[in-house]
């Protein structure tokens, strides 16, 4: 219906709750705030604003968070960067090694618990690497401190993600790699807009500012993310560099874009034929996994994102009251993300200068030990609950 709910004003008070713990250590001279945006909400945030749907705001968004308080302005788009980077030799090294064949992503923590509760069995299949935002955390209080010169202890770790499953990931237990909880609180894209809102603050008006580097610095490799297909060919566009040793002849792989539903496609890299799966929408991961299930499916490595079009359509994103209106915003979330990467100076994970500045002076190499157990994780068969 036009109206909204009358589930919205429960969720409105939980929500508050997340904000209040964000501006209570925005509010204290001892902690030092470092904050991430995931890619899907810099597409989004100022439909808020009364911008028009899908409107691209990373400037202005970088701009709120700072005039809010944030000590550093991070984004999730540079540990997608680092998740291509861990993700993609993953990948490598189970295709020519012979590891657990398809490989699936394991970036969306609501695929992951489906896998945990109903197929786990098909475990082994799911990337070890960590959620880009479980990577940032992890880095934070670490790497981050370090080059901050702080104490990790006042580092508070705030993350900002299109949808609230994200909350549920950074309370598992293990997400304690940095020896303090890695990502303290996630609050919503709609929940970030209400606290500029509650500031005071003139989103419209503010001037383009950038992130914060190093943990801030992105390619479009690491935008995409945002989108269903995004992280195939973030992947391919990197491991193409990797294995053929020569740049990808083509940068836009427009054959793994789309929307809802189920896409294949081969990539040829000099003798290896890469099979690859993208599905969005966890409704239509059934029949897939059941093909797994019986070894009958034919490709290497498989991305699932839970969302309707991905990240962008999230549950966190703003919410337009016509359904008409929701449709458009998923698509013109889609084409911002997109022009967003073609805007960006570097294009692959690979060339980002922070990313391989932090392999030199901090992680060593891509599935080295350090990067084994600051960005790498396993998984836990659960039951459903009835
Ligand atoms: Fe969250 Fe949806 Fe993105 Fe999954 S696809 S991480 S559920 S917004």
């Amino acid at each position: 219906g036009l109206l909204p709910s009358v589930k919205e004003p429960l969720f409105a008070a939980w929500n508050e709750g997340r904000a209040k713990l964000v501006k209570e250590a925005l509010a204290d001279p001892d902690r030092y705030v470092m904050v991430q945006v995931a890619p899907a909400v810099r597409v989004a945030i100022a439909e808020e604003f009364g911008m028009p749907l899908g409107s691209l705001a990373p400037g202005k968004m970088a701009a709120a968070l700072r005039r809010l308080g944030f000590d550093r302005v991070y984004s999730t788009d540079f540990t997608a960067d680092l998740t291509i980077m861990e993700e993609g030799n993953e990948l490598i090294e189970r295709v020519t090694k012979g590891g657990t064949l398809p490989m699936f992503t394991s970036c969306c923590p609501a695929w992951v618990k489906y896998l945990e509760q109903t197929y786990p069995e098909l475990l082994p299949h799911l990337s070890t690497c960590k959620s880009p935002q479980q990577m940032a955390g992890a880095l934070f209080k670490t790497y981050g401190a370090k080059v901050d010169n702080v104490d990790p202890a006042k580092v508070y770790s705030v993350s900002v993600m299109p949808c609230t499953c994200k909350d549920f990931e950074s309370g598992r237990p293990e997400m304690k790699a940095s020896g303090y909880r890695d990502v303290d609180v996630v609050i919503t894209t709609r929940e970030l807009a209400h606290l500029i809102k509650d500031a005071g603050i003139d989103f419209n008006a503010l001037p383009e500012e950038e992130y914060d580097r190093p943990l801030g610095l992105y390619t479009g490799a690491g935008t995409i993310f945002g989108a269903t297909g995004g992280v195939m060919e973030a992947a391919l566009r990197t491991a193409y560099e990797v294995i053929a040793k020569k740049p990808i002849p083509e940068l836009d792989l427009k054959f793994v874009r789309g929307g809802e539903g189920v896409r294949y496609a081969t990539v040829k890299i000099e003798d290896l034929e890469l099979k690859v799966c993208v599905v969005s929408g966890l409704k239509n991961v059934a029949p897939v996994l059941e093909q797994v299930k019986a070894g009958k499916a034919d490709f290497h490595f498989m991305e699932v994102m839970t969302c309707p079009v991905g990240c962008v359509s999230g549950g966190g994103q703003p919410k337009a009251l016509l359904p008409s209106d929701r449709l458009c915003a998923r698509m013109a979330r889609t084409e911002s993300t997109y022009r967003h990467d073609a805007q960006l100076p570097h294009r692959k994970s690979n060339e980002n200068p922070d990313i391989k500045k932090i392999y030199k002076e901090f992680l060593g190499k891509p599935l080295g030990e350090k990067s084994h157990h600051l960005l790498h994780t396993s998984y836990t068969p659960r039951r459903r609950k009835a």
